[in-house]
Order: structure tokens, then sequence, then C-alpha cells
């Protein structure tokens, strides 16, 4: 099952690519690994998938461990700042900063760790009250303030969109993070780049790549529906 849903997703990436002009090689595929055991995502990892995202610190130093050490895990989830001592060191990008005081317990580590941690800033730009996330007109100021911080590189903006049931009600968020980055990116802020966009989940990752989404977050179409209970 994993191997067809992961030919369906692929094709549809292309398709999206194709579509707005864009390369493949421009966008990376995360499989959303959270709640799933590592026997599933050893089969995505056959299909040369070498990307993981994980929302919760313990379950990604549990599979780091116990998986191969070429695999680049992805933070995806809100992150309580005395759980980023395990994140630190393990993750190749940490896509859910959204306060000054989470980014200096990053720096903190990163810098007891020796190490230089890529952060994206997660944006909640539909401003929904059940989502983390800084609003769009913060967003700026926030930078400004964890650039200079040592050990961390700020590299792009990530978002959640809302639940929907037609995708393309998404495409101003889209639009809007896109934009959001360009902005930023013009302001030319020492150690800020704003090459990565992460943007997109299972049901609306074709329309952001459209609109200039770097990385979409796929789950459910890959793995198939996660049961919380039973995990
Ligand atoms: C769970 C999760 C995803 C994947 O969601 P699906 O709808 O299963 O693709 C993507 N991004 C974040 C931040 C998540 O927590």
């Amino acid at each position: 099952m994993i191997k067809e849903n992961l030919a369906e997703v692929e094709e549809r990436i292309r398709n999206a690519c194709k579509k707005s002009g864009r390369s493949r090689d421009d966008v990376t595929l995360i499989a959303v690994s959270k709640t799933k055991p590592v026997s599933m995502i050893q089969e995505v990892m056959e299909e040369g998938i070498i990307d993981f995202g994980e929302n919760k610190p313990q379950e990604m130093k549990e599979k780091y461990e116990s998986l191969p050490k070429n695999l680049r895990w992805h933070m995806i989830g809100h992150l309580q700042r005395n759980k980023v001592k395990y994140v630190v060191p393990r993750a190749c990008l940490i896509h859910s900063v959204d306060s000054l005081r989470l980014a200096e317990e990053i720096s903190s580590q990163a810098v007891r760790d020796e190490l230089t941690v890529p952060i994206l800033i997660e944006v909640n730009v539909a401003e929904e009250d059940s989502k983390y996330g800084v609003t769009v007109p913060e967003t700026e100021a926030l930078i400004r303030q964890i650039a200079p911080l040592p050990g961390l590189a700020v590299r792009g903006l990530m978002t959640i969109a809302p639940f929907v049931e037609n995708a393309e009600d998404n495409r101003p968020v889209f639009e809007k993070l896109r934009k959001l980055a360009v902005d930023i990116k013009s302001k030319s802020i020492d150690n800020v780049t704003m090459c990565e966009l992460s943007m997109g989940m299972t049901g609306d990752y074709q329309v952001a790549i459209e609109e200039g989404a770097t990385m979409v977050r796929v789950g459910t179409g890959i793995f198939g529906e996660r049961h919380y209970t039973i995990e």
C-alpha cells in the first residue's frame, strides 16, 4: 500500500511542478511519520525517501536511534523548551519556531552541541486560535530578534493551513506566506535566507507547490490514517 501511495503522491507532485513551471528538484517531499512504526518508515525508505517529519521530540529520538543515520529528521510540531535538547542534535531542520524564548533555547543548546541549527519561522497566516505561530505582521520583528543568536540560521517560513474541504480555499494562505518571504528577503537581514517555504499537507500540497512550496509535509497520503489511540 505504501508503495502505491508514494507513487500517487510523486505523480501529483510532478503534475503540480509541471503546471506551475517548476522543477521537481525544487520541492522536497517530507514523509510525516508521526505515530507510525519504524517498520513502515523502512518501507518508505525503500522507495528512496530520506526526509521524515515528526512532531514529538521523544518519538523522533527513538526513531533516530533505531534507523540509519543518513535520514533527515524534520521537527514539525510545537516544541517545548525543555524538549529542545532532544531535537537539536538530531533534526536537520526545525520548522516550528514561533517565539524568541524558544529560539534562545535552541541557540543555547546548539552552542553547547557546537552545531548550527537551521530553523523556519512558523506563521499562523490564517490567524486561527487553535494554531501556534506568529501572525504575518509580527513575523519580520521576530526574525530580526532571532537572527543575531549564535548557533541558528533562519532559512525560511512554515505554515499549517486551515483544514478545508476544497484545497483551492487555501491558495490565498500559501500565496500570503510566499509574499511574506519575498518581502523579508528583500530586507537582506544578516544570517537570514528565505530559501525554504514549508507548506502543504495531504489535503492541499499540490496547491501549495503551485504557490511556491519548497517542502511539502505529507503524512496520511503516504502512511494512511493515523490511529492515535492504539499507538
Ligand atoms: C501531521 C502533520 C502533517 C501531515 O498531515 P497529513 O494531513 O497527514 O498529511 C503536516 N504538517 C504538520 C505540522 C503536522 O503536524
